[in-house]
């Protein structure tokens, strides 16, 4: 049984969240019931003071975590953002008029990758950029990059897709992402996920943020690259981190 220490209330008996790095989670005692980390030693050292008694974090707290997460994967981010710039480039670099979808295409394809390939790390807590498990990301980026570059088209059909995209992106992403798609992606395994996901809300909300960044980038007709790749990069690099986030904190979640 989680054992409560008594210094983590307050004088109204609330406790104070901690974040749980192994499960991407906000928890209230320490150490961690499901995984059992001792909260207080990693972030705190000593025994701190309970500032206040608010239960979750409060949005200074849950956007540093954030941050300590995306962090590390800055300098992917910044390998997506040179190779997209890059072919967006050659959009205004190269003789052709009429040559917008081709790098547009292509710069989709490396956002995909690199979206995925950040969700799978954020995921499982590995590295950026893994040679073993690119084959497989790189595989998967095609399979998400019609529905990706296809709500650059503004067709009707679109809309939907850009719904589905911005209510279940994290669960799909970290899906696709996962060592078995399929299994994941079937819709009794995605609702499982979606009931154990710690606040899914905010992990949805950053990632469309991130989606909306890569998508403005990638469609805005003869934008300047040099903001447009990191744009690409570090959208994809958000809607990643919080697509794997929120399917970590819903594998350590317990029944
Ligand atoms: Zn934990």
């Amino acid at each position: 049984m989680p054992r409560e220490r008594e210094d983590d209330h307050g004088a109204d008996g609330l406790a104070r969240a901690r974040y749980c790095a192994d499960c991407a989670s906000w928890r209230v005692v320490t150490p961690c019931p499901v995984c059992g980390a001792d909260l207080v030693a990693e972030d705190e050292g000593e025994d701190a003071p309970v500032a206040g008694a608010a239960r979750g974090p409060s949005r200074g707290e849950f956007t540093l975590r954030l941050l300590r997460e995306v962090a590390p994967s800055l300098p992917g981010a910044l390998v997506c953002a040179l190779l997209s710039g890059g072919v967006l480039a050659s959009q205004t670099l190269l003789p052709f008029g009429d040559l917008d979808w081709p790098p547009r295409i292509v710069a989709g394809f490396v956002a995909c990758a690199w979206l995925l390939e950040r969700a799978r790390a954020a995921r499982t807590q590995g590295a950026d950029l893994d040679m073993i498990a690119l084959g497989g990301v790189l595989l998967r980026a095609l399979y998400l990059l019609p529905a990706l570059v296809g709500i650059l088209t503004l067709h009707p059909a679109a809309v939907p897709v850009a719904v589905v995209f911005a209510l279940l992106g994290p669960l799909l992403l970290a899906a696709l992402a996962g060592e078995e798609p399929l299994t994941d992606l079937a819709p009794r395994a995605l609702a499982q996920a979606l009931l154990a996901t710690d606040g899914y809300a905010r992990y949805a909300a950053l990632s469309s943020v991130g989606l909306a960044a890569v998508l403005v980038a990638l469609g805005w007709d003869e934008g300047d690259p040099l903001w447009r790749g990191p744009a690409i990069g570090l959208g994809a690099a958000l809607a990643g981190t919080a697509a794997g986030l929120s399917r970590r904190s819903a594998e350590r979640t317990p029944e």
